[in-house]
């Protein structure tokens, strides 16, 4: 285990006094690759290129806010070994705070090896959870949440999960679960090319379309990218409108290029 993990610690404002946001969940290694067409099975093809890239959902979301310059605390489960010591060092060379990811004596990093259809932008995640205990109530216990102005925790509907519950579009899944959400509360559906719809607190509808790259590159990431711009420009003080307008952008932009460097 790389140092920074092993201790817990509150790390303060960031600069300028500035609260930060805390990212819970996943951190996992993807290992992507780069492919001109998706493979026939059973056949035996050259990769593009093939790289190793920290991955998951909140992971992500933190690349995104740090690449925006928002100061940012990741909080999750990381196994013992090389892998999760590479995920551990790139969060630390993004700025991202460790603090608070949780060391578990024992267990595999999750992996994912994706295949990346360039000339498409699709991206095909085999996905190996592993066998990492969760974040417990106690690890909880030990965040000074007056150091955060906002936890995000999976507050967004992905398109995947709406499609779970059988809806077909975002204001669909909208208006199928804002009975489900408590009042005052805000949704937010993003859905690929279509864009994101989202349900403000006094039930007010608002859309943003897509902002397509000039060529689509890689979609990896593009809901976990959405998801922080909407966060760092609600964060802010900016509109549910300006907020997914600006998650659609950023999201855009990072479809056109593989990985994260360069959204901004
Ligand atoms: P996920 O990664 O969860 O599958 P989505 O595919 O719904 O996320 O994409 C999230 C956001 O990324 C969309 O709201 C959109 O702004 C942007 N996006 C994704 N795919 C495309 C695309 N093909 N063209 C333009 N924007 C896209």
């Amino acid at each position: 285990m790389a140092a920074g993990a092993a201790t817990r610690r509150e790390p303060g404002p960031g600069p300028g006094g500035e609260k930060r946001i805390l990212c819970v969940g996943l951190v996992c290694l993807d290992i992507i690759s780069v492919v001109e067409a998706y493979p026939a099975e059973d056949s035996d093809i050259r990769c593009v290129s093939q790289r190793w890239q920290r991955g998951g959902n909140a992971s992500n979301s933190c690349t995104v806010l740090a690449l925006l310059g928002a100061p940012c605390a990741f909080m999750g489960s990381l196994a013992p070994g090389h892998a999760a010591d590479f995920v551990l060092a790139d969060l630390q060379r993004y700025g991202v705070d460790v603090g608070h990811a949780v060391p578990q004596p024992a267990g595999c990093l999750p992996t994912s090896v994706v295949i990346a259809n360039a000339s498409r932008g699709t991206r095909t995640i085999l996905h190996a959870h592993g066998n990492l205990p969760d974040v417990t109530a106690h690890d909880f216990e030990l965040v000074d949440f007056s150091q955060y102005k906002w936890i995000h925790w999976e507050v967004f509907i992905s398109k995947d999960v709406a499609r779970h519950f059988g809806y077909q579009s975002a204001p669909e899944a909208l208006q199928g679960l804002h009975s489900r959400i408590q009042p005052g509360a805000t949704l937010i559906c993003a859905w690929a090319e279509e864009g994101a719809d989202a349900i403000g607190p006094s039930g007010e509808l608002v859309h943003s379309d897509a902002f397509p790259p000039e060529t689509l590159v890689d979609t990896l990431g593009a809901g976990d990218t959405f998801n922080a711009a909407v966060i760092f420009a609600l964060s802010a003080g900016r509109t549910l409108q300006d907020a997914l307008t600006f998650g659609c952008q950023i999201a855009g932009r990072k479809c056109g290029i593989q990985g994260f460097d360069g959204i901004v």
